[in-house]
């Protein structure tokens, strides 16, 4: 495994992988019958973008990316630009040793570990979030979130300019705009949506996991108890979204809820649950620490 530092480094060093691969084509040209032109497909490269501190979600993401492209790159980077002024910036996990090794066992190519620095200038271009879509959510409590997500996930695509990028259905509305992005903007890329792993009891791994003491981790319990209400009222026929939401909310008092919404895949509210449409959103506080989760259903 190679760990690279800049993003020109990483370009450079791409331009290699793009272009090899044992396919070649022939075709025929000029007058004189055919010639090879050493026409070649380039290998698929496939890019699992994080901020660190991995987990077994994070590895699974990279499990698929290695199942389904040629070559791997991951990238760590805590981007500045998607915090808020008071949010956890300078006290996000940071486990640079331990994410090296797990990138090196699991088979990833590239590490790029890029600095802040490296990143950024200081007037900068960069992309709004859309209004709508943007601000609802987790970006009604936290907006300029997604303008920053998005501006550093344009930037990690076009330094590595991927076949295919993996992003976990837990974080659903930043999945969404990502996809939102490249259809709107025409990127060849393709978004690839990868399930939630879960801590046997249910709990969705998440970095911010370990700001919880164990009986904030137990409260945090509400959340995966919340979600499977709501699906085992969807089982029973029970589709009618405010009482659904009734319900999953008693389910995770006392917490601090900022939303239960019941959404079709493309983020508009549904009055009922339409099986094969549906995502069923939750964030709530435990503690000072937010937490979020999600069923597809
Ligand atoms: P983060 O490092 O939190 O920015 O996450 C990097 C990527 O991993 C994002 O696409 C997340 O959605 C994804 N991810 C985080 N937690 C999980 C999880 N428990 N299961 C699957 N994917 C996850």
């Amino acid at each position: 495994m190679k760990i690279i530092f800049t993003p020109l480094e990483l370009k450079e060093h791409l331009k290699e992988v793009h272009k090899t691969v044992g396919f070649q084509g022939s075709q025929s040209i000029g007058f004189q019958g055919s010639q090879s032109i050493g026409f070649q497909g380039s290998q698929s490269i496939g890019f699992v973008p994080t901020m660190g501190a991995l987990h077994e979600g994070h590895i699974s993401l990279i499990k698929k990316a290695k199942e389904q492209n040629d070559f791997v790159v991951v990238s760590v980077f805590l981007n500045p630009t998607q915090f808020l002024k008071d949010e956890d910036l300078d006290t996000y996990p940071k486990k640079d040793e331990a994410d090296k090794k797990i990138c090196q066992l699991s088979g990833v190519d590239i590490l790029f570990f890029p600095s802040a620095d490296a990143m950024y200038g200081s007037d900068e271009v960069s992309l709004l979030a859309p209004k709508v879509r943007g601000y609802v959510l987790e970006g009604f409590s936290r907006p300029s979130h997604f303008n920053g997500v998005l501006t550093v996930v344009m930037k990690l695509l076009n330094i590595v300019n991927p076949t295919r990028a993996y992003f976990g259905k837990k974080d659903a509305q930043q999945l969404n705009l990502i996809s939102l992005m490249v259809k709107q903007l025409f990127m060849d890329v393709e978004i690839v949506p990868v399930d939630t792993v879960r801590e046997k009891d249910g709990l969705a791994l998440s970095s911010r996991n370990a700001y919880l003491t164990p009986p904030q981790r137990e409260e945090a319990l509400k959340i995966p108890s919340s979600l499977r209400t709501a699906s085992a009222m969807v089982s029973k026929g029970i589709l009618n979204s405010k009482e659904i939401i009734s319900k999953m909310r008693e389910t995770l008092a006392p917490l601090e809820i900022f939303y239960v919404e019941i959404l079709d895949r493309d983020f508009n509210q549904l009055s009922h649950v339409e099986i094969g449409n549906t995502v069923i959103l939750v964030e709530v506080k435990v503690g000072t620490t937010r937490l979020l989760d999600n069923i597809w259903l």
